[in-house]
């Protein structure tokens, strides 16, 4: 049992069957704000027990309740009801969110606007025709498909963009008639616990929705085991990306993966220096670094090598670092300490590799945030791709800049990875940008921009970058089975030893 919290600290439940619920085990986490580093909230740490109460809620609001025999129409409304509830609190989610992650307020309060606009389009996915009519080799029969919900799925999300990865796999799931189990890092599990009770006011039956709190080991592993889940929505490390796979492969759970990254952003001489540095920027700083699609590699051609970097480092140098919250601040926190401890590794490790140092390289001092985890916006130049600080994702504010000679070395060199998410090519030359993207191995290239995403499409990676894809018009695929039903049409079945008779 977990002592009670001090007055200023909040304690949360687990949330199940539209209810706050007591951890049975008693034990709860801390929950740090990382600009202060004070503990604000403790969220309990689900247990086996706990996981079990979860699924079991999730699979009688599955069989028993009337969740995916609403009509496409009902849950389309309700989807719809989410998305206003969550315009009415989007201030309170963005600062929610901002206190748990010490991402920039600006960037948040952007993001909880367009999330209705996410459900509107997954509303109106629900709505869409499904299925095939297919003509067959044979007389008097009709076969027809249907897509119909796979059961319980297990939402597993980080900590870098808490509510809007969490959206990318509720939406299409509750969409499709699905009912899910979220378990939320353990660094940002409270947006996730608000999420669910906006779901319920917005009439969500009991069960449909539920919240896990808890470390991976036991909480996510709990639910990654469990008899009764039938499908994984994981974003994450590949790491644990690839455990999650394995345990799920034990009984054949439905799996979709969004994983790392190294991406390459490709500046070629004949680009928009100026423009490109601003994508450069954007790709690797947006977020302090902390996303899946960064653009990490930066790969620039070598005669505009040496005005790319030294524009980098002024701009670099130049971005105010300082209390998320506050909307004139360009750069927030690390998320939590062992983040930050991490991406100070990764500086020390570039520098004894000989990469070379023309931006950042430590924290970052912000007054009146004596234990904040900021770090300052770091360029290191002169990397070889085969260096770990090219090849490794550090998932915070540090860019690597590549040279290259011409198309092939850029297209060998951005593809020399084990990730694929994403890409970015700066040119001018309309014939090169589609020539390069179509050589690149990743599951998103951008032209001449960075790190832009939609509803409207399909994201995820080649390579060890994940598996399936999230979003686009067939976002419901991937939380839905396909059924083949065949009917005679004919004159009734033969006897199959005797057809003559
Ligand atoms: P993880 O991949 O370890 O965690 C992601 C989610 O999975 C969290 O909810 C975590 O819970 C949970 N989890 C962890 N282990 C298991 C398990 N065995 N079974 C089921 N669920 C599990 O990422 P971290 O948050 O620990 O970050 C580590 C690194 O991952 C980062 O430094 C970064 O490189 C990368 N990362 C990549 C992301 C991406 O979008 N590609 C996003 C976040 C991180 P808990 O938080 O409680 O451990």
């Amino acid at each position: 049992m977990s002592p009670t919290p001090a007055a200023e600290v909040t304690r949360y439940g687990l949330f199940i069957d539209n209810q706050r619920t007591a951890p049975i085990e008693g034990e709860y986490l801390d929950v740090v704000d990382p600009a202060t580093g004070r503990v604000w909230a403790q969220v309990p740490n689900a247990s086996a027990k706990d996981v079990d109460t979860a699924v079991s809620a999730a699979r009688r609001a599955f069989e028993d309740g009337d969740w995916p025999g609403y009509r496409a129409a009902d849950r389309a409304k309700f989807l719809i009801r989410f998305g206003e509830a969550i315009a009415d609190h989007a201030d309170e989610l963005a600062a929610l969110q901002v206190r748990e992650n010490g991402k920039l307020i600006r960037e948040m309060a952007g993001q909880a606007k367009l999330m209705p606009e996410y459900l509107n389009y997954y509303a109106g996915l629900a709505q869409m025709p499904t299925g095939t009519t297919n003509p067959l080799h044979v007389k008097d029969m009709v076969s027809y498909t249907v897509r119909e919900p796979i059961g319980v799925v297990a939402a597993i999300t980080p900590w870098n963009s808490p509510l809007l990865l969490l959206l990318w796999k509720l939406g299409p799931a509750l969409a499709a008639g699905n009912t899910v189990i979220a378990k939320p890092s353990e660094v940002t599990p409270v947006s996730a616990i608000r999420f669910a009770e906006l779901a319920a006011e917005a009439g969500l039956p009991p069960g449909v929705f539920n919240v896990v709190t808890g470390l991976g080991s036991p909480s996510g592993t709990a639910l990654t085991g469990h008899p009764g889940v039938d499908k994984i929505a994981f974003t994450g490390s590949t790491a644990t990306g690839q455990a999650i796979a394995s345990q799920a492969g034990k009984t054949l759970k439905r799996v979709s993966l969004e994983l790392g990254g190294k991406s390459p952003n490709i500046v070629f001489d004949d680009a928009d220096v100026s423009s490109a540095i601003n994508g450069l920027i954007a790709g690797i700083f947006g977020a302090s670094g902390q996303t899946c699609m960064a653009g990490s590699r930066i790969l620039v051609q070598e005669n505009s090598y040496d005005r790319v970097v030294a524009e980098l480092a002024e701009r670099a140098d130049a971005i105010k670092v300082g209390d998320p919250h506050d909307p004139a601040s360009e750069m927030g926190t690390v998320a939590c300490r062992p983040q930050f401890d991490k991406v100070r590794h990764y500086m020390d490790l570039a520098k004894s590799e000989g990469a070379r140092l023309v931006a950042g390289g430590t924290t970052a001092e912000v007054d009146g945030f004596p234990d904040g985890l900021f770090v300052r916006p770091t360029v290191f130049a002169d990397v070889s791709n085969d260096m770990k600080i090219a090849r490794e994702e550090v998932f915070g504010p540090i860019a690597s800049v590549i040279p290259f000679r011409d198309e092939d070395d850029a297209v060998r060199i951005a593809n020399d990875t084990e990730f694929g998410l994403a890409a970015g090519i700066w040119t001018q030359n309309v014939q090169r940008a589609h020539r390069v993207a179509g050589r690149l191995r990743a599951g998103t290239v951008w032209i001449n921009n960075y790190r832009k995403t939609s509803y409207a499409t399909p994201f995820g990676g080649y390579k060890q970058s994940g598996l399936g894809r999230e979003n686009g018009p067939d976002s419901l695929r991937e939380y839905t089975e396909e059924k083949s039903v065949w009917v005679d049409t004919g004159q009734g079945v033969k006897d199959p030893f005797n057809p003559r008779a």
